[in-house]
């Protein structure tokens, strides 16, 4: 199976630790008979990084000629993506069932546009308990509301997620890779518990290092838009890590067609997903240095027509 290079498979293997050890090192050593500068800059990396990386591309348990050729071409890419800039961040999206079929593809464009974020796909198995079941979710909002919900709000609350069962969860997943941010995608709305009240509905939030993004309702709101719904999914994600990375930067209230629009009515989105644009004021919100690469992934996304004919 041809995979993109931009991957990471998480294997919690149940081989043996001296295994896996020898396993690595052959592999290492295939790559530095073949190509030691890129040997040279993978023992750069983060050790666990590398582990999985090298795993990916080699594919199983193997380290057969046939195997590093296939490994070589995406060791390369990955690597001359994160020697681009210093202090490249390594950013995993891991879709929780959301099935965003041309994630990849998108993932390469936001990858060749700028610099500061390498982002990967992420593969891996997910624990139990971390998507919970419709009765669960009414269950833990009751017990915060303290008063039973509505009909309405009842269903609609059946509908998400619970950001914390993600966090818990994926912090092990997001350690094991040793990625610097790890994005889950659910195909369920986000619900969370902030200063002690509940919110529900919600398209998108995060906590240190995890990002919880929903793709509920986005191919209606993305094709009312006009627009392809990795797109839609993709905004989604990118005005997450920016807020994410960007301490003075927040959602505002207002909704203008922005990436920071909060879009609490939640068709506002089709507007920020059609015009697709960064405003002045919260450029100026950023970092400086992630002025210009909010503008690139934005424009990238704007201007994403589908994938590379090739
Ligand atoms: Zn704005």
């Amino acid at each position: 199976m041809k995979i993109s290079p931009f991957t990471l498979i998480h294997n919690r293997s149940a081989d043996s630790k001296e295994k896996l050890q020898s396993l690595l090192e052959a592999r290492m050593q295939a790559v530095q008979q073949a190509e030691p500068t890129l040997a040279t800059s993978l023992q750069k990396q983060s050790p666990r990084f590398m582990e999985t990386l090298l795993s990916t591309t080699f594919g199983g348990s193997g380290i057969g000629s046939s195997n590093l050729t296939e490994a070589l071409p995406n060791l390369q890419r990955v690597i001359s993506e994160l020697e681009r800039q210093p202090d490249v961040m390594r950013i995993g999206i891991w879709d929780l069932g959301a099935r965003v079929g041309r994630l990849p593809q998108v993932i390469e464009v936001l990858n060749r546009v700028q610099g500061a974020f390498a982002i990967f796909e992420v593969e891996a198995a997910i624990p139990a308990g971390m998507i919970s079941r419709p009765e669960r979710v009414v269950a833990w909002a009751r017990e915060r509301l303290g008063s039973l919900p509505s009909k309405k709000e009842r269903e609609e609350i059946e509908s998400n997620m619970i950001a914390d069962d993600f966090y818990r969860r994926a912090d092990v997943v997001r350690k094991d890779l040793d990625l610097h941010y790890l994005v889950g995608i659910t195909p369920s709305m986000v619900a969370f518990e902030e200063e002690e009240s509940v919110h529900w509905n919600y398209f998108a939030t995060y906590d240190n290092r995890l990002i919880l993004a929903s793709t509920y309702d986005l191919r209606k709101f993305a094709q009312r838009a006009g627009r392809l719904f990795e797109v839609a999914v993709g905004g989604v994600i990118c005005s997450m890590l920016l807020v994410a990375v960007n301490p003075r930067l927040e959602y505002h209230q207002d909704n203008t067609g922005c990436m920071f629009d909060m879009n609490l009515d939640r068709e506002s989105i089709v507007r920020s997903i059609r015009e697709a644009r960064i405003e002045e004021r919260c450029l100026n919100l950023m970092i400086p240095k992630y002025r210009s690469v909010a503008a690139a992934l934005n424009e990238a996304l704007r201007t994403y027509q589908g994938a590379d004919p090739t």
